[in-house]
């Protein structure tokens, strides 16, 4: 294929959105360039008022393959994500089995991710208190970087670290270079607010959110932060939930700490006060918090020292949801989102007064400079991969389960009515997504090693 330009009226680049055209040669792109610039031997497609997007890299996902392939799978999960504007997805260490704790584990993954992609993707390595010795290799055979769980993270595959293993292993995680992704709970707080509710209603979600106090956080987030200033590593706060935490992390910060932070899609448009008893296609962990915390954290947005929004999309079986009883104490903690989060966001922000190109840093530019290949994915600009999305941002719908395209078809947004719509989605310069249908064949590859 020759010189293909793609023209719209709003191409969202970190410099803002202008008219232009995005040029694109094989895979790759040639060049963003202004309407009256386009080659003459250019193919050209023009999309008009719909605005063309980065594609979005989801740093925070849960594929469960393999090992748990009835819970998603790579083919699903990258479908789901092609629909929902993603092009690359980094998944996390856990919930497949084996856990990718060592190298041997991420070759299994491979093995299973073969064939099988839509979009490109990459892996976490996990941090286990047995697996120190792992840390070298896991990075220089090819993991983005570090995940570990200060709390029992819900499996029985994947251990929780203590301080002193951290202690110990923090020293060759700094030497990698790779940052240390944290889930920032610590079990004392929630341990101790969960035997007070022991015999409350487990069916209301107050109970759930009672027993997860945001001092969880805040005190895990303390935590890393003191053991981030002693051994000088790459602090990466997965998922916050609470606002209370954010003046801490500012303050870190300000001191040049090396600290970045993420938070979901559900922690900013859902709050604690609209989630009906029963309803466990809500529970997560942290919990989703009430209407004023999900204001501080659109703060924390805003003020920058949260850096990016990421699913942390996690299904499981329908029965593990225990949606029939209803009971948040044994329901599965996971949100399903990746075909949804784009318009979730925009259907929020653009209400808040954001833009597109808020979107395009928090939902892409940021999480591809987390896994480290922002020199190849999450913004438009020549020499990066043609990974762009097509995006009717003046398009409401109603979520129906056929515009879910992971393997259960479970989500809090169902018969929501959202803002914006993906049109197409191409990854590397190919069409895959378009108007609800895939196009061609799975052709996501792993993200070459650094
Ligand atoms: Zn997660």
């Amino acid at each position: 294929m020759g010189l293909q330009a793609f023209l719209s009226r709003q191409v969202v680049t970190s410099q803002g959105i202008r008219p232009g055209a995005i040029l694109v040669e094989g895979e790759r792109i040639l060049a963003v360039a202004k309407p009256g610039e386009v080659p003459a031997n250019a193919t050209c497609e023009d999309f008009g008022n719909a605005a063309l997007l980065p594609g979005l890299v989801d740093s925070h996902v849960h594929i469960n393959e393999p090992g748990r392939a009835d819970w998603e799978g790579f083919y699903t999960a990258t479908q789901a994500a092609a629909a929902g504007g993603y092009t690359t997805l980094v998944d996390m260490p856990l919930n497949c089995v084996p856990a990718t704790t060592n190298v041997g584990a991420l070759e299994e993954k491979r093995r299973a991710a073969l064939s099988r992609c839509w979009i490109d993707w990459a892996a976490w390595g996990g941090l286990v208190p047995d697996n120190r010795d792992q840390i070298a290799e896991l990075a220089r055979t090819g993991v983005a970087g570090f995940k570990c769980f200060l709390v029992h993270p819900g499996i029985e595959e994947f251990a929780m670290v203590s301080e002193p293993d951290l202690r110990e292993a923090l020293p060759i995680v700094a030497k990698s270079g790779l940052p240390l992704l944290v889930h920032a709970e610590l079990g004392g707080p929630i341990e101790a607010a969960t035997a007070r509710l022991k015999d409350d209603d487990w069916c209301s979600y107050r109970t759930y959110l009672q027993s997860r106090p945001d001092k969880a956080e805040r005190d895990a987030i303390e935590l890393m932060l003191a053991l981030c200033r002693e051994y000088g590593f790459r602090l990466h706060i997965v998922h916050l939930a609470t606002g209370s935490a954010l003046e801490i992390l500012a303050t870190a910060r300000a001191d040049g700490l090396s600290v970045s932070v993420e938070t979901c899609p559900h922690y900013l448009h859902i709050a604690a006060e609209s989630i009906p008893d029963g309803a466990t296609q809500c529970k997560c962990a942290p919990p989703i918090r009430d209407k004023a915390n999900r204001d501080q954290l659109w703060q924390g947005l805003k003020d920058g020292v949260i850096d990016m929004v990421v699913t942390d999309h996690s299904p499981c079986p329908p029965v593990m949801k225990r949606q029939q009883e209803g009971d948040f104490r044994n329901a599965w903690g996971g949100i399903t989102s990746l075909s949804m989060a784009l318009p979730v966001m925009w259907t929020e922000a653009k209400q808040r007064g954001f833009s597109l190109t808020h979107l395009a840093r928090w939902m892409a530019e940021r999480p591809a400079w987390l896994a480290g290949c922002s020199s190849q994915k999450g913004c438009l600009a020549a020499g990066c991969d043609a990974d762009f999305v097509v995006f009717d941002a003046e398009a409401e719908f109603t979520v129906k389960r056929d515009r879910l395209h992971h393997r259960h078809k479970i989500s809090p947004y169902l018969g929501e009515t959202l803002r914006g719509r993906v049109r197409r989605t191409y990854m590397r310069g190919r069409l895959v997504f378009h108007d609800g249908e895939f196009v061609g064949v799975p052709a996501g590859r792993e993200l070459p090693r650094r």
